[in-house]
Protein backbone atom coordinates (compact mmCIF):
# COMPACT_ATOMS: atom_id res chain seq x y z
CA UNK A 1 0.00 0.00 0.00
CA UNK A 2 1.22 3.12 -1.01
CA UNK A 3 2.12 6.38 1.26
CA UNK A 4 -1.20 9.04 0.61
CA UNK A 5 -0.45 12.28 0.54
CA UNK A 6 -2.85 15.09 1.78
CA UNK A 7 -3.92 18.30 -0.34
CA UNK A 8 -4.17 21.59 1.38
CA UNK A 9 -7.69 20.94 1.64
CA UNK A 10 -7.72 17.22 2.54
CA UNK A 11 -5.44 19.43 5.97
CA UNK A 12 -7.71 21.69 6.63
CA UNK A 13 -10.64 18.93 6.58
CA UNK A 14 -8.08 16.70 8.98
CA UNK A 15 -7.49 20.04 11.43
CA UNK A 16 -11.15 20.05 12.16
CA UNK A 17 -11.30 16.07 12.56
CA UNK A 18 -8.33 16.73 14.98
CA UNK A 19 -9.30 19.60 16.72
CA UNK A 20 -13.18 18.31 17.26
CA UNK A 21 -10.76 14.97 18.54
CA UNK A 22 -9.24 17.18 20.96
CA UNK A 23 -12.10 18.90 22.46
CA UNK A 24 -13.89 15.62 23.28
CA UNK A 25 -10.51 14.22 24.87
CA UNK A 26 -9.91 17.63 26.80
CA UNK A 27 -13.95 17.37 27.88
CA UNK A 28 -12.80 13.75 29.11
CA UNK A 29 -9.74 14.83 30.91
CA UNK A 30 -12.01 17.25 33.25
CA UNK A 31 -14.30 15.23 34.04
CA UNK A 32 -11.73 12.53 35.15
CA UNK A 33 -12.13 12.02 38.83
CA UNK A 34 -12.69 9.16 41.43
CA UNK A 35 -16.41 7.67 41.14
CA UNK A 36 -16.85 8.42 37.31
CA UNK A 37 -17.57 5.37 35.21
CA UNK A 38 -15.63 4.81 32.06
CA UNK A 39 -18.84 4.66 30.53
CA UNK A 40 -19.78 7.87 31.27
CA UNK A 41 -16.54 8.97 29.88
CA UNK A 42 -18.01 7.95 26.43
CA UNK A 43 -21.19 9.89 26.74
CA UNK A 44 -19.15 12.79 26.92
CA UNK A 45 -17.18 12.35 23.75
CA UNK A 46 -20.67 11.47 22.15
CA UNK A 47 -21.80 14.18 23.21
CA UNK A 48 -19.08 16.41 21.63
CA UNK A 49 -19.33 14.67 18.49
CA UNK A 50 -22.84 15.05 17.78
CA UNK A 51 -22.45 18.70 18.62
CA UNK A 52 -19.62 19.23 16.11
CA UNK A 53 -21.53 16.95 13.36
CA UNK A 54 -18.88 14.06 13.74
CA UNK A 55 -18.78 10.52 14.27
CA UNK A 56 -16.35 8.02 16.42
CA UNK A 57 -13.66 6.70 14.29
CA UNK A 58 -13.81 3.67 16.68
CA UNK A 59 -17.66 2.52 16.58
CA UNK A 60 -18.19 -0.52 14.96
CA UNK A 61 -14.45 -0.87 14.32
CA UNK A 62 -13.21 -2.99 12.27
CA UNK A 63 -16.57 -2.87 9.73
CA UNK A 64 -17.45 -6.45 9.17
CA UNK A 65 -15.28 -8.05 11.87
CA UNK A 66 -16.42 -10.73 14.03
CA UNK A 67 -15.84 -8.31 17.38
CA UNK A 68 -16.85 -4.44 16.02
CA UNK A 69 -15.92 -1.91 18.66
CA UNK A 70 -19.28 -1.21 20.60
CA UNK A 71 -18.36 2.31 21.96
CA UNK A 72 -16.74 5.79 20.56
CA UNK A 73 -13.71 5.75 23.00
CA UNK A 74 -11.28 2.84 25.27
CA UNK A 75 -10.69 3.64 28.04
CA UNK A 76 -8.12 1.67 30.02
CA UNK A 77 -7.05 1.59 33.79
CA UNK A 78 -3.72 0.82 35.16
CA UNK A 79 -2.46 -2.41 33.82
CA UNK A 80 -4.82 -2.06 30.59
CA UNK A 81 -2.40 -0.49 28.00
CA UNK A 82 -5.33 0.29 25.44
CA UNK A 83 -8.41 -0.67 23.59
CA UNK A 84 -10.70 -0.96 27.28
CA UNK A 85 -14.41 -1.17 26.74
CA UNK A 86 -16.26 1.39 28.41
CA UNK A 87 -18.72 -0.04 30.71
CA UNK A 88 -21.07 1.54 34.17
CA UNK A 89 -19.00 -1.13 36.15
CA UNK A 90 -15.52 0.24 35.26
CA UNK A 91 -15.47 3.07 38.16
CA UNK A 92 -11.86 5.42 38.37
CA UNK A 93 -10.99 5.53 41.77
CA UNK A 94 -8.00 7.22 43.69
CA UNK A 95 -4.35 6.88 42.54
CA UNK A 96 -5.44 5.41 39.22
CA UNK A 97 -4.16 5.77 35.87
CA UNK A 98 -6.31 5.82 33.11
CA UNK A 99 -5.62 5.73 29.16
CA UNK A 100 -8.78 7.67 26.83
CA UNK A 101 -7.80 7.25 23.26
CA UNK A 102 -9.97 8.24 20.92
CA UNK A 103 -11.07 9.14 17.14
CA UNK A 104 -13.78 11.73 15.30
CA UNK A 105 -14.40 10.90 12.09
CA UNK A 106 -15.06 14.74 9.96
CA UNK A 107 -16.05 15.27 5.93
CA UNK A 108 -14.71 11.69 5.91
CA UNK A 109 -11.38 12.13 7.42
CA UNK A 110 -10.31 10.66 10.49
CA UNK A 111 -8.18 12.33 13.95
CA UNK A 112 -6.56 9.75 16.28
CA UNK A 113 -5.22 10.95 19.67
CA UNK A 114 -5.00 9.27 23.24
CA UNK A 115 -3.62 10.11 26.79
CA UNK A 116 -3.36 8.96 30.43
CA UNK A 117 -3.91 10.66 32.99
CA UNK A 118 -3.96 10.06 36.82
CA UNK A 119 -7.11 10.21 39.06
CA UNK A 120 -7.18 12.10 42.18
CA UNK A 121 -3.25 11.54 43.42
CA UNK A 122 -0.93 8.97 42.16
CA UNK A 123 2.06 7.55 42.77
CA UNK A 124 5.54 9.20 42.04
CA UNK A 125 6.38 6.14 40.09
CA UNK A 126 3.03 6.07 37.79
CA UNK A 127 3.77 10.18 37.49
CA UNK A 128 7.14 9.56 36.22
CA UNK A 129 6.15 7.17 34.05
CA UNK A 130 2.80 10.04 32.39
CA UNK A 131 5.44 12.16 32.00
CA UNK A 132 7.87 9.94 30.33
CA UNK A 133 5.79 8.55 27.53
CA UNK A 134 4.25 12.39 26.59
CA UNK A 135 7.52 13.70 26.71
CA UNK A 136 8.68 10.68 24.53
CA UNK A 137 5.82 11.35 21.83
CA UNK A 138 7.25 15.25 21.53
CA UNK A 139 10.78 13.27 20.81
CA UNK A 140 8.82 11.98 17.75
CA UNK A 141 7.20 14.80 16.92
CA UNK A 142 9.90 16.80 16.63
CA UNK A 143 11.89 14.52 13.83
CA UNK A 144 8.65 14.44 11.85
CA UNK A 145 10.46 16.65 8.93
CA UNK A 146 10.24 16.52 5.91
CA UNK A 147 13.22 14.95 4.29
CA UNK A 148 13.63 12.92 7.18
CA UNK A 149 12.32 8.79 8.01
CA UNK A 150 9.95 7.08 9.70
CA UNK A 151 12.67 4.76 11.09
CA UNK A 152 14.33 7.93 12.59
CA UNK A 153 10.90 8.60 14.73
CA UNK A 154 11.19 5.06 15.88
CA UNK A 155 14.74 5.47 17.06
CA UNK A 156 14.76 8.54 18.52
CA UNK A 157 11.66 7.36 20.79
CA UNK A 158 13.35 3.99 21.51
CA UNK A 159 16.20 5.85 22.91
CA UNK A 160 14.70 8.28 24.57
CA UNK A 161 12.42 5.79 26.25
CA UNK A 162 15.22 3.09 26.74
CA UNK A 163 17.25 6.00 29.06
CA UNK A 164 14.71 5.30 31.65
CA UNK A 165 14.71 1.93 31.80
CA UNK A 166 10.95 1.59 30.83
CA UNK A 167 9.54 -1.25 28.48
CA UNK A 168 8.49 -0.47 25.01
CA UNK A 169 5.18 -2.22 23.77
CA UNK A 170 6.33 -3.60 20.11
CA UNK A 171 2.98 -5.20 19.07
CA UNK A 172 1.32 -1.99 18.35
CA UNK A 173 2.74 1.20 16.30
CA UNK A 174 1.75 4.24 15.33
CA UNK A 175 0.34 4.56 11.78
CA UNK A 176 -0.94 6.87 8.98
CA UNK A 177 -4.34 8.45 9.28
CA UNK A 178 -6.60 9.66 6.93
CA UNK A 179 -9.92 8.48 4.98
CA UNK A 180 -9.48 5.95 7.03
CA UNK A 181 -7.83 5.35 10.41
CA UNK A 182 -5.35 3.19 9.48
CA UNK A 183 -2.91 3.43 6.38
CA UNK A 184 0.29 3.46 5.58
CA UNK A 185 2.81 3.89 6.81
CA UNK A 186 3.56 1.95 10.32
CA UNK A 187 5.60 3.85 13.17
CA UNK A 188 6.57 1.89 15.50
CA UNK A 189 8.01 2.85 19.09
CA UNK A 190 11.48 1.29 18.61
CA UNK A 191 13.26 -0.02 15.41
CA UNK A 192 15.32 -3.22 14.16
CA UNK A 193 19.06 -3.20 14.71
CA UNK A 194 21.85 -4.69 12.48
CA UNK A 195 20.05 -7.05 10.06
CA UNK A 196 17.08 -7.94 11.83
CA UNK A 197 13.65 -7.02 9.61
CA UNK A 198 10.27 -7.43 10.49
CA UNK A 199 7.61 -8.28 8.10
CA UNK A 200 5.55 -5.43 6.65
CA UNK A 201 7.73 -2.64 8.19
CA UNK A 202 9.53 -0.37 5.83
CA UNK A 203 11.08 2.94 6.39
CA UNK A 204 9.44 5.62 4.67
CA UNK A 205 10.84 8.92 3.67
CA UNK A 206 8.70 11.96 5.11
CA UNK A 207 7.13 14.54 2.45
CA UNK A 208 4.92 17.34 2.71
CA UNK A 209 1.32 15.91 3.04
CA UNK A 210 2.06 13.02 4.74
CA UNK A 211 -0.35 12.43 7.57
CA UNK A 212 0.31 10.02 10.44
CA UNK A 213 -0.52 9.16 14.19
CA UNK A 214 2.55 9.11 16.77
CA UNK A 215 1.94 6.88 19.73
CA UNK A 216 4.33 5.45 22.33
CA UNK A 217 3.00 2.74 25.17
CA UNK A 218 5.43 2.48 27.42
CA UNK A 219 5.31 -0.24 30.49
CA UNK A 220 6.45 0.55 33.84
CA UNK A 221 8.37 -3.21 34.07
CA UNK A 222 8.17 -5.72 30.96
CA UNK A 223 6.93 -4.65 27.36
CA UNK A 224 4.89 -8.06 26.81
CA UNK A 225 1.27 -8.01 26.20
CA UNK A 226 -1.26 -9.98 26.51
CA UNK A 227 -5.34 -9.93 24.80
CA UNK A 228 -8.29 -10.47 27.48
CA UNK A 229 -11.23 -12.77 26.33
CA UNK A 230 -13.28 -9.73 25.60
CA UNK A 231 -11.77 -9.41 22.41
CA UNK A 232 -10.57 -5.75 22.59
CA UNK A 233 -8.68 -4.94 25.80
CA UNK A 234 -4.59 -5.39 26.48
CA UNK A 235 -3.19 -5.51 29.16
CA UNK A 236 0.69 -6.01 30.45
CA UNK A 237 1.76 -9.65 30.68
CA UNK A 238 3.11 -8.63 33.85
CA UNK A 239 0.46 -6.34 35.19
CA UNK A 240 2.86 -3.38 35.05
CA UNK A 241 1.43 0.12 35.01
CA UNK A 242 1.66 1.32 31.14
CA UNK A 243 0.96 4.51 29.52
CA UNK A 244 -0.02 5.49 26.09
CA UNK A 245 -0.02 9.35 24.24
CA UNK A 246 -0.84 9.91 20.45
CA UNK A 247 -1.56 12.80 18.19
CA UNK A 248 -2.14 12.63 14.43
CA UNK A 249 0.32 15.31 12.93
CA UNK A 250 1.10 15.92 9.20
CA UNK A 251 4.33 16.99 7.59
CA UNK A 252 5.25 20.39 6.38
CA UNK A 253 7.51 21.74 3.94
CA UNK A 254 9.59 23.11 6.49
CA UNK A 255 10.15 23.09 10.07
CA UNK A 256 8.07 21.40 12.30
CA UNK A 257 5.09 19.40 11.97
CA UNK A 258 1.56 20.35 12.34
CA UNK A 259 -0.28 18.56 15.51
CA UNK A 260 -3.49 17.92 13.97
CA UNK A 261 -4.91 16.62 17.24
CA UNK A 262 -4.36 19.65 19.33
CA UNK A 263 -6.74 22.17 20.16
MG1 LIG B 1 -3.64 5.35 16.67
MG1 LIG C 1 -5.62 6.17 19.01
Amino acid sequence: MAVIRKSPEELMIMREAGRITALALQAMREAIQPGISTLELDRIAADVLRKHGAKAAFLGYPPGGPHPFPAHITASINEELVHGIPSEDRILKEGDIVSLDFGAVYNGFVGDSAFTAGVGSISPEAQKLLEVTEQALYVGIDKARAGRETADISRAIQKFIEGYGYGIVREYTGHGVGRSMHEEPQVPNWWPSGRQRIRGWRSVVLEPGITFAIEPMVTLKRPETMLLADHWTVVTADGSLCAHFEHTIAITPEGPPLILTAL
